[in-house]
């Protein structure tokens, strides 16, 4: 888990606020749901087999004798709170977002986190492939507003659970005569979740993987007829994407399409600190998404469609700063100092900040300092146009000092006087 300093803060409220912005527009309504849910939800939702609740969720007992997780991901949840709140009546689709923090007790590694925070859209009620396109569509037009051009998207279907049933046996015939080859990890998932076969990162399995079936042989025509218009559709918005047969991702209540958003294979040269150097893209995911038609009647709602995407913001951030993406700074920068000296000042200092912050003057000071000196110094190096020097002498005469920082020249104002004075001066001068 990490945290998020102030200086990173630009990077996560640029993020925040581009991809808001491009999500509203195309309808998406925000919903905050609790970051603890039953464990029995994410056991029936993303699946008992899965790595992302077999091994990653910190769960507990509450005092109450509760069994309770930290939410591993945002869309059982939604669903929940779809289901509770009767949102079935609302006119559908409906399209919600949120962003949050997410915890999965994984292996701590570069772009991996324990908490990590995903800024998600599901739109539910829809199963026509225009809402897979539309998902996949804004997702990519997020990332490339954020200045972030080498993504593709990597999308494949999984059918619906007749044709997923047929695929998987012919996987298990697939795998049987070369399980001896497999890691430890995907020995287990044969048994219980053999689809993850096929995107284990270890080189043995990638291997094991190269001749396995395509899904595509084994999708229904309906399956089929979803997937070649969606491809239509991204071919129409000129969508870079890539499919990619084994792609399978971690949930198990994916249906259909799914897709992710990832950079390109490539070596790319890149100027760090002036030093040449070369980064090979590290292939993680920016996000992921895609259908889940079976997941809100599985988990006690009427039979409803849904697709969805998750984008990881830790690992947006990061690729903003690889790419050396400027984002703007947080703030504005003051005009004025307020330096202060003595303890008649001192007290009246406050209210006297709070009137010129509330007149529209951006203005600082650093109250706890007694040393005009200090105050001066800091002044200087935040760059301000004017310091106001507020003394023992002239608390008791009601007046203040104005400098004007480039020319050192000092006037005295009476103290009522000095927010108009500071407006008309700023205005005047830009
Ligand atoms: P998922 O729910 O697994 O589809 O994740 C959606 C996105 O969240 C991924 O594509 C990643 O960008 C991000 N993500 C998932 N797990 C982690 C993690 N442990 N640390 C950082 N980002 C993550």
């Amino acid at each position: 888990m990490h945290d998020i300093l102030p200086e990173e803060q630009k990077y996560w409220r640029y993020v925040l606020k581009k991809a808001e912005s491009i999500i509203e527009d195309y309808g998406f309504e925000r919903i905050d749901t609790p970051i603890v849910e039953s464990t029995e939800l994410f056991l029936r939702g993303v699946g008992e087999n899965t790595d992302i609740v077999e091994k990653e969720m910190y769960s507990f007992k509450t005092r109450g004798g509760d069994d309770l997780s930290l939410r591993p991901e945002g869309t059982a949840g939604v669903v929940r709170a779809y289901i509770e709140n009767g949102m079935q009546v609302r006119p559908h689709p409906v399209k919600l977002f949120y962003y949050g923090p997410m915890f999965r007790h994984d292996q701590p590694q570069a772009g991996r986190y324990r908490q990590h925070w995903q800024l998600a859209v599901e739109t539910i009620g829809d199963a026509s492939e225009i809402v897979d396109a539309e998902l996949i569509f804004v997702g990519y037009k997020i990332l490339e507003s954020l200045g972030l051009k080498n993504y593709n998207v990597q999308i494949n279907s999984l059918g619906d659970a007749s044709s997923r049933a047929v695929y998987v046996r012919a996987l298990k015939d697939y795998y049987k005569p070369r399980l001896k080859k497999v890691c430890t990890q995907c020995k287990s998932r044969f048994k219980n979740n053999i689809l993850r076969m096929l995107d284990c990162k270890e080189e043995t399995c990638r291997e094991a993987a190269k001749d396995a079936p395509p899904i595509f042989d084994f999708l229904n025509e309906d399956a089929k007829k979803h997937f070649k218009r969606l491809i239509e559709i991204l071919d129409e918005c000129k969508i870079p994407y890539i499919l990619n047969q084994n792609l399978v991702r971690g949930q198990d209540y994916y249906t259909h399409t799914i897709f992710e958003f990832v950079p390109e294979e490539k070596e790319v040269e890149k100027s760090l600190d002036g030093k040449p150097v070369q980064i090979v893209s590290s292939g993680l995911a920016l996000g992921g998404g895609g259908r889940y038609d079976r997941l809100i009647d599985m988990l006690g709602g009427p039979k409803t469609p849904a697709a969805g995407w998750a984008l990881g913001v830790d690992r947006i951030v990061t690729a903003l700063k690889q790419n050396n993406i400027n984002v703007p700074e947080i703030g504005v920068k003051p005009k004025v100092f307020l330096a202060q000296l003595g303890d008649a000042a001192k007290k009246k200092s406050l209210m006297l900040f709070e009137n010129m912050r509330k007149a529209g003057i951006e203005v600082k000071s650093s109250l706890g300092r007694d040393s005009i000196k200090s105050q001066l110094r800091i002044a200087n190096r935040l760059g301000v146009r004017y310091t106001l020097i507020f003394g023992q002498k002239e608390a008791i005469d009601g007046t203040i000092i104005i400098r004007e920082m480039d020319t050192g020249i000092q006037e005295t104002v009476l103290l009522d006087k000095v927010v108009e004075e500071m407006k008309k001066r700023l205005k005047n001068n830009g």
